[in-house]
Order: C-alpha cells, then sequence, then structure tokens
C-alpha cells in the first residue's frame, strides 16, 4: 500500500522505516529537509508538500507536535486537504487536543476524508521496535480496516476507544499518570534519601509492591545517575497537561494534582530544563530539600 506520512521527527522516522520493512510504500513530508532527505535515503519518497503527499496516498498519517502543527499541516495551505482526493484516510498518531481532533475530522469529512485520532504511548525505543501502545477514536469499522496493515505494523497493541477524539482523551488520561506517578517517586526517593536511607536499596526494596510502576522502573534509575537525556521532554509534558487541563475544565472534571504537577514543570522550563527528560522533575524537589537525588 502507498502511505503518506507527515511529520519526520524523534518518533516519525522510527514509525517510517516500520512502514517501509512492512512493505508499504512510503511518502515522506516534513517541514526540515533534512528528515525528508534521512528517510529518502532509507527507501522512502520524498514530497515537497503535505499537499503533494495527499495527491498520492489514500492513507495519511501525521505525526507532528500538537494541535496547531496538525491544523497547519492537514487544514492549512498545500495542506492534506487541499491535496487529498475523496475517500482518502487521515490518521493523526500525534499527541493533540481531542477538541482539536474533532474540529479537524469535521473540516475533513465536508471533503469525504474520514479520520481517525490515534496517538501513541512507549517513546522513542518502543517506536524503533514497532511496540508502540495505539489508542485509537473514530469510526470502529475504520480503524478495523487499517488495524492490521498499518496501525500494528508500528505497534503491539491499537485499541479502539470511542469516537473521534476519544484517543487522545485516552492519551491525556496516561499523560497525567505519567507525571504524578514521576513526581511521586521523586518525593518520596528525596525523602528517603534526607532521611539518611540510600535511594538504590528503597528501589530495590519497594519496585516488586504495590508501589512498584514502570515509571518507577524507567525513571528513578534515571534520577539516581543524574541522566536528563530526554527521553520524553518536560516542554511535550507541559504541552500534554496544558491540554488535559483545558479538556479537564471543559468537561467539569476538576485536576488538582495535574495542575500542581504541571506548575512544578513550569518551574524547571523557567529555569532551562525544558528540553530534558520529564525525570528531572527530581530537580524540583532537589531545590526545595537540598539533596540531590544523584550520586555525583
Ligand atoms: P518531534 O518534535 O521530534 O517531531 C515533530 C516533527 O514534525 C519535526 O520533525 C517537525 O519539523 C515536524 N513538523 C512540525 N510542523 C510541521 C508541519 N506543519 N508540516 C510537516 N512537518 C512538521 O516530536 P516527536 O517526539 O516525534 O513527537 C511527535 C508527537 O508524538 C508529539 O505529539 C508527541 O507528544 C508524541 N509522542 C512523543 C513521544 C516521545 O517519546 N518523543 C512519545 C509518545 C508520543
Amino acid at each position: 500500500m502507498k502511505i503518506g506520512f507527515i511529520g519526520l521527527g524523534i518518533m516519525g522516522k522510527p514509525m517510517v522505516r516500520n512502514l517501509l520493512k512492512a512493505g508499504h510504500e512510503v511518502v515522506v513530508y516534513d517541514i526540515i529537509d533534512e528528515n525528508v532527505e534521512i528517510l529518502a535515503a532509507d527507501g522512502a519518497i520524498p514530497a515537497d508538500s503535505a499537499r503533494k503527499v495527499a495527491e498520492q496516498c489514500g492513507v495519511v498519517i501525521t505525526m507532528l507536535p500538537n494541535s496547531p502543527h496538525v491544523k497547519t499541516a492537514v487544514l492549512g495551505k498545500d495542506g492534506v486537504l487541499e491535496g487529498a482526493g475523496e475517500n482518502t484516510i487521515l490518521i493523526d498518531m500525534s499527541s493533540i487536543a481531542p477538541k482539536a481532533s474533532q474540529e479537524i475530522a469535521k473540516a475533513c469529512a465536508e471533503k469525504g476524508i474520514r479520520m481517525l485520532d490515534a496517538p501513541v504511548s512507549g517513546g522513542e525505543p518502543k517506536a524503533v521496535d514497532g511496540t508502540l501502545s495505539i489508542m485509537v477514536g473514530g469510526d470502529k469499522e475504520l480503524f478495523e480496516q487499517v488495524k492490521h496493515d498499518i496501525l500494528l505494523k508500528m505497534g503491539s497493541s491499537a485499541v479502539w476507544c470511542g469516537d473521534i477524539g476519544a484517543g487522545n482523551t485516552t492519551k491525556l488520561a496516561n499523560q497525567v499518570i505519567v507525571a504524578l506517578n514521576i513526581a511521586a517517586v521523586a518525593e518520596a526517593f528525596t525523602l528517603a534519601k534526607k532521611s539518611g536511607v540510600k535511594p538504590e536499596l528503597v528501589f530495590d526494596a519497594i519496585r516488586g509492591g504495590l508501589a512498584g510502576s514502570t515509571v518507577m522502573d524507567a525513571k528513578v534509575p534515571m534520577m539516581l545517575e543524574g541522566n536528563k537525556e530526554p527521553g520524553f521532554k518536560i516542554d511535550l509534558h507541559i504541552k500534554d497537561l496544558a491540554n488535559a487541563l483545558d479538556t479537564g475544565h471543559e468537561a467539569g472534571s476538576p485536576m488538582p494534582l495535574a495542575a500542581l504537577v504541571m506548575e512544578m514543570m513550569q518551574t524547571l522550563k523557567a529555569d532551562g530544563l525544558g528540553q530534558k527528560d520529564h525525570s528531572a522533575l527530581s530537580e524540583y524537589y532537589a531545590k526545595l530539600s537540598g539533596t540531590e537525588l544523584a550520586n555525583r
């Protein structure tokens, strides 16, 4: 199948490679020419606008930072809508506001283009391995149509969550849990260290118990090493929490804990750590307590 792919960053590049590996032809575009060239060298077909991608492909995937980028690439000048024929399928795999997914899908429907929102969880390593968790909103039959040949070539699970926007609502729930969990482990491990107990021993003692989590396993070792290389950047998590808070306010679902962690992340961003991994939340506690988790 000939698939279009727009947005060739940390996640987009390995996702395209997995589609190529599965035998698809992939037409690629990014506003950064170098990203297009890198994938062209891997066998993808380069294009110089989102419109030209859509002119050639019955299925177009977008993997862009946030709602405004998806609106520009799909609805803007030289965007997907200008090039797409009727019955084109748009799969937006970016993590954006659910409301934006609904607005974009509505504009697409007016041209006969069907859309799914299909954000992912798992980060770059799972994008490389093709083992992302994919959460999908939109028409269920359309989801079934693309599930095996497309989505499961990039992920190990793809779950239909409801109508358009439900994929991104699910992703926001995921991002709230991850943010709060990172803050919880940073706070608790700082307490242990400040009280004179080695955090390495606390980790060994509790990771198999009820407090254990994927977040604890992935992020505590980074905190203890003082490794802040992303992973998932604080700036991107701020974007997700902003979308979560807006969505919560609109739905009448208060989010006091997410609001608090948002301000902690904003403090780190103001300190120049926006491009660092979200596990750098431990630095917030280092400032409050005067105790670094990392043994430097
Ligand atoms: P990234 O910033 O590395 O890549 C985004 C790419 O989009 C860039 O190459 C940029 O040049 C391109 N772009 C921006 N506007 C464009 C436009 N109008 N037309 C064409 N290209 C455009 O971001 P990423 O880490 O690949 O993340 C993409 C999405 O996936 C985000 O929504 C992010 O929250 C989500 N996500 C990221 C991770 C992760 O670990 N990095 C994990 C899960 C989900």
